[in-house]
């Protein structure tokens, strides 16, 4: 429903009334519009403890008395539920919280004066811990057909599809509405319900404080998703993975779209690692254009599944030799919906160029040892034989660098494969690990055997970014070789994905920085 900005609700789980009251001018502090108060938290849900908690709030109560049959505390009857919540009303409560299996029971509530006349709303709402329902739609016809004036559905969400099954419910109905898909899955549910109009959204004062499944902090939710800065227009970006939780994508676009002062978020979107599970999230998303999603990240392990999707011919040339994407752009256009680009080789490529001071095409003929054989070595190797440099690859499984090395192999740009073992010397104008072995926490490990000599002046990239400094880098820099980071790969990733979406100059500055900060490395 436009019209009436959707309200930032943080839930209260105190078990006393007193520390509960206390925590809504916090919450206030935080930035709520309102709070929840879960009286099935309470010990004492006495009408006196209702008077502690409802004299004089700071902001407008919602107070809900959820049953342990729709994941809450309380254990009591419909009748009991229902006098806590006629007690709530009577005592200044903003909304009360009834369960739709709970209405039929509620008629001394709505016939009460304060619900009577419109001193307290009444929210009727359901919920199922088990997944989208079956029933989802008679659920919101019924709750349309209701005295209530509010709707509100939750349920667990297993892909994000069921957020965009979610953003439905919110256009179905007259009556202002709620509709959340619960879990790291439907965590966009929670952040884009303010562009789909609805009634309030829930945000936790901190990370203990959460009364469901993959509820944001408040202070997430309005710092690193924009809050205030999202509306009926907003874009929508993301990033597709499994796990994403700690992806630092949406910190870095999210801070982009803001110092340019673009009408766009970026949400983490999870989906389970199989294929199908990508393409039933791709489905749904162009089913539903009026969601303006415009872009998106893609990570493990869906890079292939992306590529596959998307189609080579939707691809430029070397992504489709690599097999891989990490970047979709939704077009619009009906016969050409999806298209696809891997700024992971060209991040890479440009790092190295960059910190070497020379061209792609001055690779040609420059020794480049690759030390792994997976995705990121893939997209790194593929790139280096088109532009001509003979690398060799170096593996733990030496038969998959074989396999790689005969996969871009050519005259132009020869690629071949070896073990570890023969590391003991190494010969090369440049060194690219491509292997995770010193990342964040095993930091002293060296994917180069300490034996083995670095000299003067070789290039030797890391493509790890956590830390910023392995100690391989360290290594090379006491050697006095050229040295760069794989944060540099990162930041470059980041900024072509923004620019091929925007069609912007990004601002590269504003994402560097912070990388670094999330990095602990400063700017
Ligand atoms: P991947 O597909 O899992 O490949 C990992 C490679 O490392 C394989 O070749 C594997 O050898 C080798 N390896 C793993 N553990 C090893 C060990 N203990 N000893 C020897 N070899 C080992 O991973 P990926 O996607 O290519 O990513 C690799 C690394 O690249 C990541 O850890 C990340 O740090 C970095 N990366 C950075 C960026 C960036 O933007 N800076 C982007 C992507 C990746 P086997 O074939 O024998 O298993």
């Amino acid at each position: 429903m436009a019209g009436r900005p959707t309200l930032l609700i943080v839930p209260l789980t105190h078990s006393d009334a007193a520390a509960m009251r206390a925590a809504m001018d916090a919450a206030v502090a935080a930035g709520a519009d309102a709070v929840e108060a879960r009286l099935d938290f309470l010990d004492d849900a006495s009408e006196a403890a209702l008077r502690t908690l409802l004299t004089r709030p700071p902001c407008p109560v919602l107070a809900t008395c959820r049953s342990a049959r729709e994941g809450g505390r309380h254990a009591g009857t419909t009748a009991q539920r229902l006098a806590i919540a006629a007690t709530a009303a009577r005592l200044g409560a903003r909304w009360v919280d009834v369960e739709l299996a709970d209405l039929g029971a509620a008629g001394e509530l709505l016939a009460a004066g304060p619900v009577r006349d419109g001193r307290t709303d009444v929210i009727v709402s359901s919920h199922d811990f088990r997944g989208r329902p079956a029933d989802l739609g008679e659920r919101l016809a019924a709750m349309e057909r209701s005295e209530g004036r509010i709707a509100k559905v939750a349920f667990a969400a297993a892909g994000p599809e069921d957020a965009w099954a979610a953003f439905d419910a919110l256009r179905t109905g007259r009556k202002p509405a709620m509709a959340l898909a619960m879990g790291e899955a439907g965590l966009a549910s929670r952040i884009l319900a303010r562009k789909f109009g609805a009634f309030g959204t829930f945000a936790a004062l901190d990370a203990a404080g959460a009364s469901a499944p993959g509820q944001p902090t408040i202070g997430d939710l309005r710092g690193l998703y924009r809050w205030e800065a999202i509306g009926p227009e907003t874009k929508v970006f993301g990033v597709v993975g499994c796990p994403v939780g700690h992806s630092m994508s949406p910190a870095i676009h999210n801070a982009a779209f803001a110092a340019a002062d673009v009408d766009a978020v970026y949400v983490p979107l999870r989906v389970e690692p199989d294929a199908a599970a990508f393409d039933r999230f791709i489905d749904a998303v162009l089913r539903r254009p009026w969601t303006d999603v415009v872009g998106l990240s893609v990570t493990i392990p869906h890079k292939h599944h992306a590529f596959q999707r998307v189609g080579a011919e939707n691809v430029d040339d070397l992504s489709a030799a690599i097999g891989a994407i990490n970047t979709i752009r939704f077009t619009g256009d009906p016969d050409r919906p999806l298209l696809g680009i891997n700024t992971d080789y060209a991040a890479a490529l440009d790092a190295l160029v960059d910190a070497m001071a020379c061209t792609r095409e001055d690779l040609r003929g420059s020794a480049v040892a690759v030390l792994g054989a997976g995705g990121a070595a893939r997209a790194i190797v593929a790139a280096l034989a088109y532009y001509g440099a003979e690398t060799t690859i170096y593996n733990r499984t030496v038969a998959r660098a074989e396999d790689l090395a005969a996969e871009f192999d050519s005259p132009d740009g020869p690629v071949r494969a070896a073990g570890l073992d023969r590391l003991g010397r190494l010969d090369a104008d440049v060194l690219i690990n491509c292997t995770p072995i010193g990342m964040h926490p095993h930091t002293d490990a060296c994917p180069l055997p300490e034996s083995t000599a670095l000299h003067p002046g070789t290039v030797v990239f890391d493509t790890i970014y956590n830390p910023v400094a392995t100690r391989l880098l360290r290594r090379a820099e006491e050697a006095g070789c050229v040295t760069v980071s794989g944060v540099e790969m990162f930041i470059n990733q980041a900024v072509a994905q923004y620019a091929w979406w925007t069609e912007l100059n990004p601002p590269a500055d504003v994402m560097r920085r912070v990388v670094l900060e999330r990095l602990g490395a400063g700017s």
